[in-house]
């Protein structure tokens, strides 16, 4: 058994047991393996045991590894600058990682440009931890979903967070954040959150998917 599909029975495992303490059923979370800085050899090995859909972090470093694997799709899920959100919507399904007005407009911009459609996420940060990853706030939220405005190209899936370590209640601050907008723009809305270490407790809080890298792939390279 090569050590990808141990890894992934053991995370399988993991999932199943956070699944049945909370009463979900296992197949309602999506496991997406984060590929960033693990090489192509690593990701075809996960294609082989099943996965097709990949998480990266730098425009750079996916859209190489989309182009040698024309078979895959790969998903961003790292901060976007303006001047490479052509790039990223050439090169990836979907971009997890919106966080600001001008951002979602110059999408928008692109994407009619481009004739394409890719989900759109919007990444939040309620913790005001101001850390180089982005996020918007629960206060600029409202504007950020009017200049995605129901755009038929660009569909809102749902809001992706990379909580604070060691405070599980995040994850629930994520849940009530879901619930409201659920209720406000009449649609359902993912949430994707849970890495490597805290899988567990984003799972309990009702987390869609999880992003795991090294518990999936092993160590990064430097
Ligand atoms: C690196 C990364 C992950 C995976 O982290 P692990 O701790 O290796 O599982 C998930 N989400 C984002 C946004 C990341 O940057």
């Amino acid at each position: 058994m090569t050590s990808i599909s141990l890894r992934v029975e053991i995370l399988r495992a993991r999932i199943q047991k956070a699944c049945e303490a909370c009463n979900r059923v296992p197949s309602s979370v999506e496991l997406l393996p984060v590929s960033k800085r693990q090489p192509i050899e690593l990701i075809q090995a996960a294609s082989e045991v099943g996965f097709a859909t990949f998480g990266e972090n730098y425009v750079q470093e996916g859209l190489g590894k989309a182009q040698a694997c024309p078979d895959l799709s790969f998903v961003l899920i790292g901060p976007l600058q303006r001047n490479k959100a052509k790039q990223a919507l050439q090169h990836f399904t979907q971009i997890m990682t919106v966080d600001r007005p001008e951002l979602a407009l110059r999408l928008r911009h692109l994407a009619e440009e481009l004739q394409l459609s890719r989900g759109i996420w919007i990444q939040m940060d309620l913790w005001g931890e101001e850390t180089k990853q982005g996020g918007c706030s629960e206060a600029e939220l409202p504007a950020l979903i009017d200049a995605l405005e129901g755009d038929v190209r660009l569909p809102l899936q749902g809001f992706l967070a990379i909580p604070p370590p060691g405070n599980p209640e995040a994850f629930q601050d994520m849940a009530r954040l879901r619930q409201t907008w659920q209720d406000k723009l009449g649609q359902r809305l993912r949430l994707s959150m849970g890495m490597s270490d805290d899988l567990e407790e984003a799972i309990e809080a009702g987390s869609d998917q999880v992003r795991i890298g090294t518990a999936f792939f092993g160590e990064r390279n430097r």
